[in-house]
């Protein structure tokens, strides 16, 4: 059932049409990433702001997508609300599956609904759902009514938003199956402003897997690789959780705002005390033999009555940083309650939890009051981190609604730019260095994914710019081509260049397979290209003084290596982008 071109199904909500395209490209952008970036130079329109109507979402899967295990994840493209900029967000759960299943290689959403509505997609439905009833309902209790709407499991995902969403915030995510999510950038705010509240995939069709041995020989040999050896056990046992310990160790966790970097009561929200105490089960993102989504639990009284309901909720090292750490929460079940509110708001968590902790520190300092943020926010306060996650969600007053298009946004008229702890977006929870600050902070999709900046600040690599700047760039091109076949960027261990070459060729990928390298650095300069046609100057991205006061294990930052830094990123960024050269055509 390989296909040399994408089958793309292409849904325009103004006009209520549908149209199934097929577009060339497959040894060109291989699909997710690329894939993603091919859709959005052809439909993006780079001069029109991100909510203009005919701006499409995309979703991409990959060439091995059913084939092999924890290819599993989906590309999600648009122009974000962040920043009105190209930008790309990942996620798994059903996801991924569901579109092979539905025969479609990617999904374009254009236009705008005339009322809220659900797209339901399978293979031989396509249908433009109106849910008027659904909009302003929160993320559980939406997704009680989908649920019954498209009955199943298995091949069946929901995609959907909550009040973030609607409301349009930069700060809200698309939930992928309860514990999965398209979590930065504002891809929720992009489905809010087309008036979709959810996307339905239903993998209504067949996949044949293909004859003969080799696939056979090669998928055993990646399966094995995945359960019996201890390449992967790390993200099923503690999972990333496990990063809490292990960064306040090497004092390298953003803690209070990031005016420490460790703390002993950070031991009450290690990954070790979650399992000992609030780990009820792990869960799978479809096709994935590993098992890395840690669900704990809140527990909640119910109405006036002595009775108790339980509601289930994932939880992972960027999460407990953001809502723990960062706000000096250090209780797990305090932490969990927090994920739960901004889940249930349809809040990318990070973000918010970054947020807050700036609003708390620029509330100590006095450089805004109570009157902005209707409560006493206080580093370890998780009452009233409680109630400003719905502030955020909702926009209640003029503070929140500007807090919650970005913190830097908030710095800017109210001040406090210093301490904002934003790199491109709010922070992940890695302050081991200059590697990762700036690698996040020009990087093209903000995020501690983007490249192995942490691993990079991690190893004895002395400070020399031009080394770093080679590992930033090359590890994002492995990194490319991975999410191009849409893998979880946790198996990166497993899939090699050489497996995935003989993944590819076992399914009859054979021209991708022989130039892999081409095809990786041809979706690195398109995506690059794309970011900077919409508006992205890498050499004006700053990196706030907060950053440069810290002390990690390799003792204070050093403001001229990460200025040194920061600007010859940018330099290499700005040639990746550049327009390709006759040479460069006649290496493919
Ligand atoms: S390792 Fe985790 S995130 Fe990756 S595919 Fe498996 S369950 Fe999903």
């Amino acid at each position: 059932m390989i296909r040399e071109y994408f089958r793309v199904l292409m849904v325009d909500l103004s006009a209520g049409r549908s149209t199934i395209t097929d577009i060339d490209g497959r040894n060109m952008v291989a699909g997710g990433s690329g894939l993603a970036a091919l859709l959005f130079e052809k439909y993006g329109i780079p001069d029109k702001p991100w909510n203009e109507p005919g701006q499409p979402l995309i979703f991409a899967i990959g060439p091995l997508t059913g084939y092999f295990p924890l290819m599993s994840k989906t590309v999600c493209a648009f122009k974000s609300p962040y920043h009105d900029q190209f930008a790309e967000s990942h996620a798994g759960g059903r996801s991924a599956l569901s579109m092979r299943f539905a025969d479609y290689d990617a999904l374009v959403i254009t236009g705008r609904a005339k009322s809220p509505s659900a797209l339901i997609v399978g293979s031989r439905q396509i249908e433009i759902k109106d849910v008027h009833y659904l909009w302003g309902t929160d993320l559980y209790a939406a997704g009680k009514v989908l649920r019954r709407m498209l009955p199943g499991s298995g091949h069946r995902t929901i995609l959907r938003i909550g009040p973030a969403g609607e409301r349009q915030s930069p700060m809200a995510c698309i939930n992928a199956d309860s514990y999965r999510h398209f979590g930065r950038l504002g891809g929720g705010a992009v489905m809010g402003s087309k008036n979709l509240k959810a996307i339905m995939i239903h993998g209504d069709s067949p996949f044949l897997l293909p004859e003969g041995k080799d696939y056979v020989k090669v998928f055993d040999k990646v399966y094995k690789d995945m359960t019996d050896t201890d390449m992967m056990s790390k993200y099923h046992n503690l999972g990333t959780p496990g990063n809490v310990r292990v960064m306040n160790d090497l004092k390298a966790l953003p803690i209070r705002n990031l005016q420490a970097t460790t703390d002993p009561a950070t031991e009450g929200i290690t990954g070790e005390r979650f399992a000992e105490v609030a780990l009820l089960r792990n869960a799978a993102c479809a096709g994935c033999p590993v098992g890395c989504i840690h669900i704990g639990f809140v527990r909640e009284r119910f109405r006036e009555e002595n009775r108790y309901i339980y509601r289930q909720i994932s939880y992972d090292h960027e999460l407990i940083f953001a809502v723990g750490s960062m706000l000096g929460v250090m209780d797990c079940f305090e932490v969990l309650k927090l994920i739960d509110v901004a889940e249930k708001m349809g809040l990318d968590v990070m973000s918010p939890g970054v947020a807050l902790a700036w609003a708390t520190e620029a509330l100590a300092k006095g450089i805004i009051t109570e009157k902005e943020t209707l409560v006493p926010l206080a580093f370890g306060n998780a009452a009233s981190y409680l109630t400003a996650l719905q502030h955020m969600a909702y926009g209640t007053n003029e503070f929140y609604e500007l807090l919650s298009q970005g913190t830097a946004k908030a710095a800017e008229r109210y001040g406090g730019g210093d301490f904002a702890c934003v790199l491109g977006q709010e922070m992940g929870g890695y302050a081991t260095g200059e590697t990762f600050f700036v690698s996040q902070a020009l990087g093209l999709r903000h995020s501690h994914l983007d490249s192995g900046g942490y691993s990079y600040d991690q190893k004895p690599k002395g400070k020399n710019v031009e080394d770093a700047v080679k590992f930033m760039i090359k590890d994002e091109k492995g990194r490319v081509f991975l999410t191009s076949m849409v893998s979880c960027l946790f198996a990166r261990g497993v899939y090699t260049d050489e497996v995935l070459g003989n993944c590819l060729k076992s399914v009859g990928y054979g021209t991708l397979a022989d130039n892999m390298d081409t095809v990786a650095g041809e979706i690195q300069r398109l995506r690059w290209k794309l970011r900077v046609m919409t508006g992205y100057h890498p050499e004006s991205v700053s990196i706030p003084k907060r950053f440069t006061e810290i002390t990690t294990w390799k003792g204070q930052i050093d403001s001229v290596f990460l200025a040194a830094l920061k600007d010859q990123y940018a330099m290499a960024i700005r040639g990746l982008a550049q327009p390709e050269t006759a040479g460069s055509r006649a290496e493919k």
